[in-house]
């Protein structure tokens, strides 16, 4: 194998850019950075748990040749299993919440992965995605249920890859990491992978507005006010993968804030991304501006880009979509 050939499109995921973004670090007077994770062959940052959930079930022996994967997800998860199990000779079935962008389930089709959708209901609901792919494991014969939200093989894909690379690529210094949930296995990995190399680096948590993380970080409480159009993010309980995040501090971000970043990086850095990653900019804008308060100089902060915005072509990038929404619509979709 020549040096720079790599073996497999397994060996495409993780290791991805980290990219400094002007916009943002200007408005918080710091260094923001964005971890490119659009840049995986399935195109998010759900990747990189896939591979790592299939891998920690093929060495307990409960994946074996020609079994099956089943999974309930936001849609990028089963986009990530889909071709993880092509790639290893698994079948994939994917149950998922029928609100979610049509790209999404498109894509996960076309992929091969057999697909169901249940109306979305909240987690106490036995017809849930998540109820409903762990009963479908169980009378699929040779199956394994993925469950990325209590599965810690999802977030240690983050301790083992995601935190050292971000250390590596700022050159051993990070004083700040914030991103929001959705199983929270990126922030819990990441964090607990930071604070083992620096514990003096902040571990914020993002959240948007419906989930219950922030009170709960913040007071003790699951508890929400409002609601939000961000897939993939609004986590409402503490799932296995939130269990012991180092969490130091918490912001809560409107749509309409995550909106603004994903428009101005767009129009000025040439960046289309999904909700969650304008969602995630502007948490990091918010604790750049927070360290500098706290005394830190010149902070370094980083957060995920967590999938690109052409997932989203359908809402996010439709006036008509935005109007109905009530969100503010780009100037550049007006003019269209
Ligand atoms: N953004 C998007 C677009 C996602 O699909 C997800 C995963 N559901 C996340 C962010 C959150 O990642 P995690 O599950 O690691 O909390």
């Amino acid at each position: 194998m020549p040096d720079r050939a790599l073996p497999d499109s397994l060996a495409l995921i993780g290791n991805t850019p980290l990219v400094g973004l002007a916009g943002p670090s200007e408005a918080a007077g710091c260094d923001i950075y964005g971890k490119c994770e659009f840049a995986n062959p399935g195109g998010s940052v759900k990747d990189r748990a896939a591979l790592s959930i299939v891998r920690d079930a093929e060495a307990r022996g409960a994946l074996k040749p020609g079994g099956t994967v089943v999974e309930g997800t936001a849609g990028n998860t089963g986009i990530g299993m889909a071709l993880v199990a092509n790639a290893l000779g698994y079948r994939t079935i994917i149950v998922m919440p029928d609100n979610q962008s049509r790209e999404k389930m498109q894509t996960l089709r076309a992929l091969g992965a057999e697909l169901r959708t249940v109306p979305p209901t909240k987690f106490a609901d036995p017809s849930h995605f998540v109820h409903t792919s762990r009963r479908l494991a169980k009378k699929t014969p040779g199956a394994i249920w993925a469950n990325q939200f209590d599965n810690t093989a999802n977030r240690q894909a983050h301790i083992d890859g995601t935190a050292p690379e971000l250390w590596d690529q700022l050159d051993g210094r990070i004083d700040g990491f914030t991103c929001a949930a959705g199983t929270g296995g990126t922030l819990a990995g990441v964090g607990l992978g930071l604070k083992a190399r620096d514990a003096d680096c902040t571990i914020a948590l993002t959240d948007p507005h419906g989930a219950a993380l922030y009170n709960y970080f913040a007071c003790g409480e699951l508890s929400s006010e409002g609601s939000s159009v961000a897939e993939g993010i609004g986590q409402g309980r503490i799932t296995g993968n939130l269990e012991g995040a180092p969490v130091d501090t918490q912001f809560r971000v409107s749509d309409e804030d995550g909106l603004y970043w994903v428009g101005r990086l767009l129009s000025e850095e040439g960046l289309c991304l999904g909700l969650s990653s304008g969602i995630n900019v502007a948490g990091a804008v918010a604790l750049g501006r927070y360290l500098i308060a706290q005394g830190r100089a010149h902070p370094r902060v980083a957060t995920i880009l967590c999938d690109s915005g052409m997932r989203y072509l359908s809402t996010l990038y439709d006036a008509d979509w935005l109007r109905a929404k009530g969100l503010p619509v780009f100037d550049w979709l007006e003019r269209a």
